[in-house]
């Protein structure tokens, strides 16, 4: 490890001050999943009292959700010594065979999941937006590979606001998910670079995932890899058109809170862009942590090793919900959304932003866009 690495799993004061707000450790009960037993853990390794691939599980148990690193009285950051002892372990050649499969799909197919072909419908409403223009919608592999139907919701939501856009038939992989399993290897780099050229064709770029917006905006950044185009998160693009006026909000709200993906709240600092535009939907109130505070719900990836865990911290945030009085749970997070529909709660609506916004605009009167596209005109009965 790097000594700056070292030096922050040796800073760990295991003072215990993390442990209650790690969603991991929450929903497990269990000591290890705290980023204090990762952190006594590589001290062991660090010390050659364990070796990596004794603790490299533990390391896979960790989201790297930052809760910690926002909590971390010492002012260090456990998720770098996670992402660092990941690298080591791909470089040693002990990652777990869950892990290693994942990181070949990566390679081979683009995706960890190993997704080859996509949803006959997700693909015809990708062709209708093949011709290149100024703006690109980046999907990313999540809603691409996994949840199809929120894909389609988001180029549905574009076309109804009369935005001209592209998504590209083979949209190349920002890097985020080999990022998440093995850190900044080689071929981490190497995806992120192939990517930014893409997005460096287009002006714009309209980010629909956050676990994507966050490695466009911050990892690329510390990478050194360039991009010219504009990037935009999907949150704040879509409190633009509010603002402009081509989305109209509603009168009829559901009593909701907003779910901040960690990517967003935390790592990126926005959490007025989704607040503006949930509560032009929806009677909106505040769970117990949120914004930068927030407590992930789970996430796709993790559920391909961790299926249970996933339902648990899924389950735990709906009972935050819960506890204001709320009837539905919105997420920008593609990932969070299928983990909290998978928890399958009967007394919880859990709706993405644009399922929100598309229940109440198709009640609208379309009219016709100045750009020939449709835009919508007229509040909601
Ligand atoms: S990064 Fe998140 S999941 Fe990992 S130890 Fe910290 S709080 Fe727990
Ligand atoms: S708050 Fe920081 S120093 Fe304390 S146990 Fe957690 S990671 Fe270690």
């Amino acid at each position: 490890m790097t000594k700056n690495v070292e030096k922050h799993v040796d800073s760990c004061r295991f003072c215990w001050m993390c442990r209650h707000i790690c969603p991991i450790g929450n929903a497990t009960g269990q000591e290890r999943n705290t980023a204090r037993a990762r952190a006594l853990g590589l001290s062991l390794v660090n010390r050659g009292a364990l070796g990596l691939e004794e603790v490299i599980d533990n390391l896979y148990e960790c989201a790297c959700c930052g809760a910690c690193t926002k909590e971390c009285v010492t002012g260090w950051d456990p998720v770098l010594f996670v992402k660092q002892a990941r690298l080591e372990c791909a470089l040693d050649g002990v990652l777990p065979d869950y892990i290693e499969k994942l990181v070949n799909n990566c390679i081979e197919r683009q995706n960890a999941y190993g997704v080859l072909e996509l949803d006959e419908a997700l693909k015809d409403a990708i062709a209708a937006h093949a011709q290149k223009t100024g703006t690109l919608l980046f999907l990313g592999v999540d809603a691409r590979c996994r949840v199809p139907n929120a894909a389609r919701d988001a180029i549905r939501l574009l076309e109804k606001a009369g935005v001209v856009f592209t998504v590209l038939d083979e949209e190349p992989p920002s890097g985020q998910q080999m990022d998440y399993l093995i850190g900044r290897a080689e071929e981490t780099k190497g995806q992120m670079e192939n990517c930014a050229k893409t997005l460096n064709a287009f002006e714009n770029v309209v980010v629909y995932d956050p676990q994507d917006a966050k490695v466009f905006k911050r990892e690329y950044k510390e990478l050194g890899i360039a991009l010219s185009c504009g990037v935009e998160t999907f949150p704040t693009f879509l409190a633009g058109l509010l603002d402009q006026g081509v989305l109209k909000g509603s009168n009829e709200k559901i009593a909701a809170v907003y779910q901040d993906p960690f990517e967003l709240s935390r790592d990126l600092g926005e959490t007025d862009a989704p607040r503006k535009v949930v509560s032009a939907y929806a009677r909106y109130s505040e769970m117990l942590m949120h914004g930068k505070d927030t407590m992930w719900a789970g996430n796709l990836l993790m559920r391909e090793w961790m299926p249970d865990v996933m339902k648990d911290v899924a389950r735990m945030r709906i009972q935050n919900a819960k506890g204001v009085g709320a009837a539905a749970i919105v997420t920008a997070s593609v990932s969070e959304y299928a983990s909290l529909k998978a928890a399958a709660d009967p007394d919880m609506q859990i709706l993405s932003l644009e399922e929100l916004i598309l229940a109440a605009e198709e009640k609208n009167t379309p009219v016709s866009g100045t750009d020939g596209g449709t835009v919508y005109a007229g509040q909601p009965e």
